[in-house]
């Protein structure tokens, strides 16, 4: 029999300061000191109330943000134990804990270790300090280099290191330095975003909004530049001896995240805290992105969700999203897990655009699994458009 085991994100709200680009749910961390421990008690009646959708336990944890590391000791070893307590992790299942340079002390690397943390995701972005200063970055590239130090001294041995391209004012050299310098402290895992533009950010306002001015929008690199940057980077990680195992991650073989893979393929997941996502045998929530209300909803005996409610996806909506999430990796869609997930067959289901494409050579069939063709993956959005 198939064993139920959701994966665990714990959402931590906070940050130093908000950056100029970003659209997640944080808040600067001095203005909210009070809120803190109002979230770690909202957090601790969730755990307690969410702890049966995992009867088994959870497959991986995933403490993400926001920046967890800011947190004070105290605060985060309470999280961490208050995560022992509701949720039965296997020994040596995938544990990982995002920070940001600045934020990375001996201290609290020594209560990662003690609880059992076993991966650790690092948000460098660029090894240049102008480029952080360009978008409201609160670090510097000596920070990140003391922290990556600090993770290495402190014994991790699987460090992520997220990388952006696109930056205002960024050409392809400075893009080149920046992933040359972190390959040469050879992490296990790296992950490559480009630079989006989201309303509502201070970032957009300067560079996409409509008070932007034309001057600033020539600080940033074209679509073309961008895919050069992405292109120079994949070929540069595949020297390297790096596998890219899904669009913007790349890993050392056997490194690949364990909860991000989880997710791509389909299974399912608890996202506790304000923002929080879950989805659970079909049946997909997300929690208020509000620590107050969040917390003052799980007080008063409330569910701390959306206003929108739990939704029950339709098995249309669920086959259509493990193909557009199975695509995006390079092993692509397991067939035999989508037919015993849903008692149906990927070929029977979507004929038509699988003969569209198959005969193109854009999809293809490698053993028991659906596969993308990389060299058609500047037209991935069309095609798993026709999956909906
Ligand atoms: S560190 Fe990350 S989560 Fe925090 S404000 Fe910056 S982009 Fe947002």
């Amino acid at each position: 029999m198939r064993v139920h085991m959701p994966s665990l994100y714990v959402h931590v709200p906070f940050c130093i300061q908000k950056c100029d680009y970003c659209a997640f749910y944080s808040l600067p961390f001095r203005s909210s000191l009070d809120l803190s421990s109002l979230y770690l008690e909202g957090l601790e009646i969730e755990m307690a109330k969410r702890q049966k959708d995992a009867p088994q336990g959870v497959s991986s944890l995933f403490i993400g943000g926001g920046t967890p590391t800011v947190l004070g000791d105290r605060d985060l070893e309470r999280l961490l134990e208050m995560i022992q307590r509701y949720f039965r992790l296997n020994l040596g299942a995938e544990s990982t804990v995002e920070g940001n340079p600045g934020t990375i002390t001996e201290s609290k690397l020594a209560i990662l270790e003690r609880c059992g943390i076993n991966r650790f995701s690092l948000g460098v972005q660029a090894f240049d300090d102008r480029l952080l200063k360009a978008v409201g970055r609160r670090h510097t590239a000596s920070q990140a280099r003391e922290a990556i130090g600090r993770l290495r001294a402190a014994g991790f041995k699987n460090i992520n290191l997220d990388l952006m391209f696109g930056l205002p004012a960024q050409d392809m050299e400075a893009w080149q330095a920046s992933l040359e310098e972190a390959l040469s402290y050879s992490p296990e895992h790296l992950s490559l975003y480009g630079l989006m533009l989201e309303e509502g950010t201070p970032l957009y306002e300067r560079y996409g909004g409509k008070t932007s001015d034309k001057m600033n929008n020539r600080l940033l690199p074209d679509d073309d530049l961008q895919a050069e940057m992405h292109d120079w980077a994949v070929e540069r990680l595949k020297q390297a001896g790096y596998g890219h195992y899904e669009t913007s991650n790349f890993a050392r073989p056997g490194f690949e995240c364990q909860h991000n893979l989880g997710y791509w393929r389909g299974e399912d997941y608890l996202g506790l805290g304000p923002g929080g996502v879950s989805c659970i045998k079909r049946v997909r929530w997300k929690n208020i992105e509000d620590a107050r209300v969040y917390h003052d909803h799980l007080q008063s005996g409330q569910d701390p969700f959306e206003e929108a409610g739990p939704e029950a996806l339709s098995l249309r909506e669920c086959m259509a999203e493990r193909i557009i999430l199975g695509l995006r990796l390079e092993e692509g869609v397991n067939l035999n897990s989508f037919k015993r997930d849903f008692g149906r067959d990927v070929r029977d289901i979507y004929k038509d655009v699988l003969e569209r494409y198959y005969h193109r050579g854009v999809l293809v069939i490698e053993g028991e699994y659906l596969q993308l063709n990389p060299n058609y993956s500047f037209i991935a959005n069309t095609i798993l458009q026709e999956f909906v």
